[in-house]
């Protein structure tokens, strides 16, 4: 058996970076920047006023000063004349200081009666002008690789970017496995449960970045599976739940063999997930989960996620831990990294009482995993202890 970061490192030799699409600014949301783009103007264009007011020669402003009125300046269309001596032009938030003026004087501060404008209050000495190209120039850059946020996704657009070099999603493929599943909304059988696994998955993949098909079950037969296999072909990755253990119905292995797998490892040092399969079927990755549907959750959160990160090229793809003081005492773990699920809040952190790996009611209430070392000793309340948020 190997570690989990052994696993994780073989798996991401599996995948490969994804090629670049040009998607429109408005869909590119959440996906990675793959290529640098560059401003193709300055931002603001021209000296432009950040206050409602009047543009003035700046050696002119003082208390009590007289202006007279020679035109306006509004966002979208400037002065066109220059500001001479005693001039004074009223002037928009965002539009152009026209030639001749240095310093807006904020509205607040006038007086304005027709054409004659005069300065009651101290105008103080900021001049009220954003100069131009503060914000940024032309060529100012945004580095790749990035996850677009909704903020960057407003500085392209000021940057006039209309379209936008992105990793193309890689796209999954998941297969569930078991004569006991049925799809949720059928009408299952005295011996079959609901095929849970999948969903969750697909939507923990489908926030990574992912583009996911959940494929028919696949009964527990080597034909079943095969065919389910042959559905797969175009995914970039295929995933399968279940199956993947020792026992008489446990086939994907065989499966894939005939197939022509090619296997990277087979068993983690790890608890949920110990049974975890991965390899190459023809050129495209294929990973086979635990069935157990938190072992299936914890290995999307510990290995599917990243390798969706790795594939868009993100840098930082392996899951940065956290620390959090104990809120109750743990018992010593096994030879086996844990991944318990735990709950945090203000106070601390404290492990789930059940750590069945089939609970999904405790799963869904919990809101991290506590991180256990391989024979990790008792530990008190208190004490400081590593844990992943999901
Ligand atoms: P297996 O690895 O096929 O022996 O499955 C282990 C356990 O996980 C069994 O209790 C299965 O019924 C359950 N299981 C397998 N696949 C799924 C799935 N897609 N959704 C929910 N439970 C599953
Ligand atoms: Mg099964």
């Amino acid at each position: 058996m190997i570690t989990v970061e052994d696993a994780r490192a073989l798996l991401f030799d599996l995948v490969e970076q994804q090629p670049i699409e040009m998607v429109p600014l408005a869909q590119a949301a959440g996906r990675v920047l793959a290529q640098d783009i560059a401003a193709t103007r300055d931002q603001p264009p021209f000296a432009a006023s950040s206050m409602d007011g009047y543009a003035v020669k700046s050696s002119e402003v003082e208390p009590h000063a007289m202006f007279k009125i020679v035109g306006e300046s509004a966002a979208g269309r400037r002065y066109e004349g220059q500001v001479g001596a005693r001039q004074a032009v009223r002037i928009f938030t965002g539009a152009p200081v026209p030639e001749g003026a240095d310093f807006v004087v904020i509205q607040e501060d006038t007086e304005r009666r027709e054409d004659l404008l005069t300065i009651t209050d101290n105008p103080g000495a900021k001049d009220n002008i954003r100069p131009s190209g503060v914000d940024f120039k032309a060529g100012t850059k945004i580095t790749s690789p990035r996850l677009l946020r909704p903020e960057d996704l407003a500085l392209m657009a000021a940057m006039n970017v209309a379209v936008v070099p992105v990793a193309r999603k890689p796209s999954f493929a998941l297969i569930s496995t078991g004569d006991e599943l049925v799809m949720p909304g059928e009408v299952p059988g005295p011996d079959q449960i609901i095929a849970s696994n999948t969903f969750g998955l697909k939507a923990l993949l489908e926030k990574a970045g992912a583009d996911v098909r959940i494929l028919p079950i696949a009964r527990d037969t080597i034909s079943s599976l095969e065919a389910a296999f042959g559905l797969a072909q175009g995914a970039d990755l295929v995933v399968t739940i279940g199956g993947a253990s020792v026992g008489d119905y446990d086939l994907v292995s065989e499966a894939s063999t005939g197939l022509g797998m090619e296997r990277s490892f087979y068993k983690i040092r790890m608890r949920p997930g110990k049974p975890l399969m991965a390899g190459r079927l023809g050129d495209k990755p294929m990973v086979g989960l635990p069935g157990n549907p938190v072992s299936a959750m914890v290995c999307g959160y510990l290995f599917l996620a990243p390798m969706v990160f790795r594939m868009l090229g993100i840098e930082q793809a392996v899951p940065s831990f956290r620390n959090a003081a104990l809120t109750a005492p743990l018992t010593e773990n096994g030879p086996r990294e844990h991944y318990m699920r735990a709950v945090l809040d203000e106070t601390g952190i404290r492990a789930c009482d059940d750590q069945d790996s089939s609970l999904l009611s405790v799963l869904a209430h919990a809101n991290a995993l506590l991180v256990r070392d391989p024979n990790d000793p008792a530990r008190a309340a208190g004490e400081i202890v590593r844990y992943l948020p999901i």
